[in-house]
């Protein structure tokens, strides 16, 4: 069934409010094996939502509207959704007494404006509103519908939930059921050419690859007529590309790396400690970030200059002086002496040239490079990044420094 979401609301348009709603009902609409055809906004002008719905609906089974239902003079929705699918508005009694009903629990007084809320479409299936006052409904014609849901998100996701969810169902013809896989360290044009007869040959279940910022996401989908069908159909896809890509990837379940690398270290019962110079300390802000992360992670020194990298990990002022702040001699000093310094199973150094400036022929912006030692495990390892901006560079090392501690633990 293809459907469309409408959200109504001017602020949308001047952008000072971000369109969660049709986030979030774009997501659900998808896992409920809907395709989703149109985003469209439109702002609280009656004219323009009566075009946008009349020439929506030409193309699209179902239009979702998001905001307009409240009491106010511009709020419009139910007017123009009413017009547009030839019915009138009446009095739903039983809405009306709900509306008093909440005023009388939240110990407001009712206005003229708040009864006008239980006027709804003479032929609509009506959704109680249980967050708020203004109910929501469908309307259907010609075998067409459209569905109107507060704009508050509190309001909608309730609703949603609650009432459109199970309306839904009843019309679906299938289930969608999806897995974001990530991974770090392939490029998305390699991991392309890694699984390129399955992309190309696809039907069903489908395979998507996404590049994002220092990290590759693969999404797989399958759309059958049982949950537990598109279930197998899904897993049986991802046990095919972990065979190819395995090694790459950091999740099958859409969390961040930050993440995984702590839970990790959790359920290993591992202490980690880090001294960093490029990074300014990013590791350390990005593991303290988790919740209960104390147990794992005992210290963070940010030796930015060569002083502190002496006085604080005891790297040799020769090795400095012969191999320069970034140097791979410099990152295993920092590791042996941070690991020597805080006795902590894991510990990792990281040393680079994170620019714009300070980049020689030798040396230049985005070499960095990264130390690690896990028992006898130690090692160093060397990055690039030419070109990069500084704040690419920086995240990327944090990247980078926590896909060897999630390769090596
Ligand atoms: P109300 O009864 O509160 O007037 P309404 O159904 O008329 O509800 P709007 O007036 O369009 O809805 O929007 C009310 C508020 O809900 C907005 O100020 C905004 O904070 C939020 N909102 C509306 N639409 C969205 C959206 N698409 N995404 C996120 N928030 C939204
Ligand atoms: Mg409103």
């Amino acid at each position: 069934m293809k459907t469309a979401i409408l959200s109504v609301g001017t602020e949308l348009l001047f952008g000072q409010i971000v369109n969660t709603n049709a986030v979030f009902l774009s997501k659900e609409l998808n896992n409920m094996g809907f395709d989703v055809m149109y985003h469209h906004t439109v702002g609280d002008n009656p004219g323009r939502l009566a075009s946008m719905i009349t020439s929506t609906i030409e193309d699209v089974d179902m239009i979702l509207v998001t905001g307009g239902l409240g009491p106010t003079q511009d709020d419009l929705t139910k007017e123009v959704a009413c017009n547009v699918f030839e019915d009138e508005l009446i009095i739903n009694e039983k809405i009306l007494d709900q509306i008093s009903e909440y005023f009388v629990r939240t110990g407001r007084n009712m206005t003229e404006n708040n009864a006008k809320q239980a006027l709804v479409p003479s032929r609509a299936t009506v959704f109680h509103n249980d967050a708020g006052t203004a109910p929501g409904f469908a309307l259907e014609k010609d075998g067409k519908y459209i569905i109107c849901m507060p704009g508050p998100p509190r309001e909608m996701t309730h609703m949603f939930e609650i009432s459109v969810k199970p309306f839904l169902e009843k019309m679906s013809d299938g289930f969608m059921r999806y897995k974001l896989l990530r991974l770090y360290g392939i490029g998305e044009s390699l991991l392309e050419t890694k699984l390129l007869d399955i992309i190309d040959g696809q039907t069903d279940p489908t395979v998507a690859t996404y590049a994002k910022e220092g990290e590759c996401q693969l999404r797989i989908a399958s759309k059958r007529s049982s949950a537990e069908e598109a279930d197998k159909a899904v897993q049986d896809m991802v046990d095919v590309i972990s065979e190819r890509v395995g090694e790459y990837i950091f999740s099958y379940d859409n969390e961040e790396l930050v993440d995984v690398v702590g839970r990790m270290l959790l359920e290993k019962k591992l202490t980690i400690a880090s001294a960093e110079s490029c990074t300014g300390g990013l590791f350390a802000a990005a593991l303290t970030d988790i919740p209960g992360i104390s147990q794992t992670f005992k210290a963070g020194f940010v030796t930015y200059s060569n002083e502190a990298k002496v006085r604080e990990l005891g790297v040799n002022e020769e090795t400095l002086a012969k191999y320069g702040a970034v140097s791979e001699e410099t990152a295993k000093e920092m590791v042996e002496g941070l690991a020597k310094v805080t006795g902590c199973d894991v510990c990792v150094s990281v040393t680079g040239i994170a620019g714009p400036g300070g980049g020689t022929e030798e040396k230049p912006v985005g070499l960095v490079y990264i130390g690690f030692k896990y028992g006898d495990k130690c090692f160093v390892t060397k990055k690039l990044g030419a070109g990069a901006s500084r704040k690419w560079i920086r995240n990327h090392t944090l990247l980078g420094i926590l896909d060897i501690v999630r390769r090596n633990i």
